[in-house]
């Protein structure tokens, strides 16, 4: 007799996914069916604490009723218009992004809306070109986005050789070197771009009074500051924006601004705001009033909710708890967005035995660890993971001595 195992299901999915899925993200490692809060369930029915909230994006976890509330809504009442029409949710989330870039009085300024960040970095880039200059300053380690323009600012070899050439004049620098930003700043430079914090990196905090002397280099040449705040704007980091106390010039922002759908922005303020004129720029879903409802109601929501503070208390109590560990050499980040250094390349390790302790956990390089949870996680959430972190770093190290015996 011959028996035959059973496949699980996430192998069937992943079998399905490798049949009809461009192979852009490798297989994927469950197949998700729902989530509530800060949690998710995967296909076997198996619960999971998402310490990754669809990186950085479900500021409001899964399936809040004041985000299902307004979309349903919204779509059961004008779901698109083009942009040859104006909706009220459009012009409320303008305004509403204007004043918290503001820091709570409406800035001066305008707003393009996109549907995902690289899209709101591509409307800042060209809106740098509509300054006559063509040259940006990027920095190393900074990740804007995977189309061809947001990728000639992103500086990761692997990511860039593959698609060269790529929109040129860009100088990249190291990240948190106020020096070297102002020698590569010139009178011909359009913008300086700047992440806060460098999320794609592995949660990169750059040196205090970084973001202001970018500020002043910018100032001091004529050239832009544009902010991208895709990953830490919308209250990751216990903030609106984590830039907050430095004027820029482009703000951009994307990921957790829809709770989850789809939906980016970039803001230009003061002069910036009327760089990009009629013909230049242009898109179909932009602005959508689905998606502006959705901004509008993860907005509210921070508020009502005190996400805000949420963020900072329980992001310190994480980084204080997780850092404990003597297996951990480095811990930073802000609110919600913590990087953890392992003091060995066991990353993926940690990952895998994070999911079978039941906490979705990312790496961002071999021995990096990112954290971007929902802004809903609870304190017991919080605890959850605590609790678990001494046996998900020994299963995980174990994992990596048998793997170099081997
Ligand atoms: N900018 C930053 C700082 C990001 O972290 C990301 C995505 O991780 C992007 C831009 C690109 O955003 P998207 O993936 O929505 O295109």
């Amino acid at each position: 007799m011959t028996t035959t195992s059973t496949p699980s299901t996430v192998t069937q999915a992943q079998e399905r996914y490798a049949a009809s899925l461009m192979n852009t993200f490798g297989p994927p490692k469950l197949q998700l069916v729902r989530g509530e809060g800060a949690h998710v369930w995967d296909a076997d029915g198996n619960e999971y604490v998402d310490y990754l909230g669809g990186i950085a994006v479900n500021a409001l976890g899964h399936a809040h009723p004041a985000l299902v509330e307004a979309v349903a809504t919204q779509l059961g009442t004008l779901g698109h218009v083009s942009n040859f029409f104006t909706t009220g949710p459009q012009l409320d989330l303008a305004e509403k992004l204007l004043e918290l870039v503001g820091g709570g009085t409406r800035a001066e300024g305008r707003v393009f809306f996109t549907n995902s960040g690289t899209e709101a970095n591509e409307a800042a880039f060209k809106l740098t070109r509509r300054t006559g200059r063509t040259h940006v300053v990027a920095t190393e380690g900074g990740f804007h986005g995977r189309t061809m323009g947001a990728l000639a600012l992103t500086s990761k070899e692997a990511y860039r050789t593959p698609f060269e050439p790529l929109p040129g004049d860009v100088t990249f620098v190291p990240y948190g070197d106020a020096d070297a930003l102002a020698a590569a700043v010139t009178d011909e430079t359009a913008a300086v771009l700047v992440e806060p914090i460098q999320g794609e990196a592995g949660v990169v905090v750059p040196p205090e009074g970084y973001l202001a002397a970018a500020r002043a280099v910018a100032d001091e040449h004529g050239a832009l500051l544009w902010i991208d705040e895709v990953q830490t704007g919308m209250g990751r980091t216990g903030r609106w924006l984590a830039s907050e106390g430095v004027r820029p010039d482009v703000v951009t922002l994307a990921k957790g601004l829809g709770g989850g759908f789809p939906i980016g922005a970039c803001i230009g303020l003061g002069d910036a705001g009327a760089l990009l004129q009629p013909g230049n720029h242009g898109t179909t879903f932009g602005g959508n009033p689905v998606a502006c409802a959705a901004g509008l109601a993860v907005i509210a929501t921070i508020e009502s909710e005190g996400l805000l503070e949420r963020a900072t208390v329980l992001g310190r109590r994480l980084r204080e708890g997780l850092g404990a560990d003597a297996r951990v050499t480095e811990v930073r980040g802000a609110g919600l967005m913590i990087g953890l250094d392992l003091g060995e390349d066991a990353a993926a390790e940690v990952v895998a035995a994070g999911l079978a302790h039941g906490f979705v956990l990312n790496n961002t390089t071999p021995r990096r660890i990112r954290l971007v949870p929902p802004l809903v996680l609870t304190e017991a959430d919080a605890d959850a993971l605590l609790a678990a972190w001494p046996r998900i770093l020994d299963d995980a190290f174990a994992a990596l001595a048998a793997g170099k015996d081997s």
